[in-house]
């Protein structure tokens, strides 16, 4: 059986399914869930993976679930294949969950719902009677990162280290025993067509602040306080003019919110809170950036005589996709969608936490159409489901068969080239490095 046999056949088997992965994409795009907190859909994810007849893991980082099927076909190296499990508040979503905030703006449902077809139709195909090897089917938890305040009491609480879903699963060992590893997001943006794979993406260090001034009668006594709010005001706009001095190609991204912003308005504010992020194409380049932001937070707080606490919390490492993966997609999906539609696609300045695996073994996060609107945007939604969870499920699937057919060639071939920059414990040894509180008193 050729490689290109077996894609047809696999491929078939999940056109007999379409329905169900259709199916099982609405269903978790109708209950959205935050990082962390993906429960409910993890939970049917465990469900379909115990019909497909494989023997999950759940709970890992807490919501993440993983079932591997082994190749029959010899032994090889470890393919993950993962889908993301969260949502993201989005203010205004019409399908936004009405207690969280929740909704699927940014497609993670769609990843689920392929991942878990790949698996139904490689599984249905018996093509694990041709693959060497393993996959470790993996529904990933928190990619978005947000929620800060409430993560970060997790973290205080002991319950987590990492704030993002794979760090966290990295921590924890649960990548320990996979090669390389690859998921395929969902796009909405025109320019990028039916599919095509990124150059690379943007790393991030993730930041909360808080002014501390003193509290006093804003109409009466103004002058006893600190108003902690105009030391935030004078902060961002040090920040605002700083942009310049970041160089274009470093790609900085400093987006801040004010997420407490005073107490009452006839009350000087005596504290404001921050969340913001750091983001840039390399490290070298976040962390210049992200000092000359510390400056101008101080900046801040000087101008007024208030005091500002600054944590520097890890994010995401830039991401760079393995090219002999991103030349196989390339071939399957062009044949799904047409070479027409096909693109390959620059630098997104976005970050993911894929770019934090990237740092320890070779891995691919393409994108795939199907939705319209703006990403984390209130119109965003999954228009064309054919493209969105079946182009998706049987690319995912078609890399499987280009990984670990023929002895697992394909994978072999990749790890023979692949050079991830960092070992798990350099990696995880230069995050917690990232780590920094400061508190500077103006
Ligand atoms: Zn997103
Ligand atoms: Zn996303």
């Amino acid at each position: 059986m050729t490689r290109d046999e077996l894609k047809t056949r696999v491929y078939e088997a999940i056109d007999r399914r379409s329905e169900e992965i259709v199916g099982l994409g609405e269903q978790i795009r109708r209950h959205p869930e935050l990082g962390f907190k993906e429960v409910r859909t993890a939970r049917l994810v465990e469900e379909t993976f115990k019909k497909l007849g494989l023997a999950p893991r759940s709970g890992l980082a807490l919501t993440g679930v993983r079932a591997d099927a082994g190749g029959r076909a010899g032994d090889g190296p470890t393919f993950a294949v993962l889908g993301e499990l969260d949502a993201l508040v989005v203010a205004g979503h019409p399908e936004g969950d009405p207690q969280t905030g929740a909704a699927h703006a940014c497609g993670h449902n769609a990843q689920v719902a392929g991942m878990l077809g790949a698996a139904m139709g490689l599984l249905d195909a018996n093509a694990f009677d041709h693959l060497a090897g393993r996959v470790a089917f993996f529904a990933v938890p928190a990619e978005e990162y947000g929620d800060i305040e409430w993560r970060v009491a997790q973290a205080r609480a002991g319950r987590l280290e990492f704030l993002g879903g794979k760090p966290e699963l990295l921590r924890l060992g649960h990548f320990e025993d996979v090669d390389l590893a690859m998921m395929i997001h969902t796009t909405s943006r025109p320019e990028d067509g039916k599919a095509g794979v990124p150059a690379s993406n943007n790393g991030c260090v993730v930041k909360t602040v808080r002014y501390l001034g003193r509290a006093a009668h804003a109409g009466g006594a103004p002058h006893m306080g600190v108003n902690a709010l105009y030391a935030a005001q004078i902060g961002l706009s040090a920040i605002n003019a700083i942009r310049e001095t970041f160089r274009d190609e470093d790609t900085i991204r400093v987006h801040p919110i004010i997420t407490h912003g005073g107490s009452q308005v006839n009350v000087i504010p005596g504290e404001v809170r921050i969340e913001t992020y750091v983001r840039g194409r390399t490290m070298e380049a976040i962390l210049d950036a992200n000092r000359k932001v510390d400056r101008a937070l101080r900046a801040g707080a000087l101008a007024l005589g208030a005091k500002v606490e600054i944590e520097t919390i890890p994010g995401y490492m830039p991401m760079t996709c393995d090219p002999i993966m991103a030349a196989r997609f390339k071939t399957n999906a062009a044949a799904l969608v047409g070479e027409e539609h096909y693109r390959q696609i620059g630098h997104r300045t976005g970050s993911t936490d894929m770019g934090d695996l990237s740092q320890v073994m070779p891995v691919l996060h393409p994108y795939v159409g199907g939705a319209r609107g703006t990403g984390h945007g209130a119109d965003y939604e999954i228009v064309d489901k054919p493209l969105a969870y079946l182009v998706t499920a049987k690319s995912l699937a078609a890399m499987v068969v280009d990984m670990l057919a023929d002895g697992a060639a394909g994978a072999r071939e990749v790890l023979r080239t692949a050079r991830p920059p960092m070992t798990r414990e350099r990696y995880l040894a230069f995050q917690r490095g990232l780590a920094r509180r400061e508190v500077y008193e103006g």
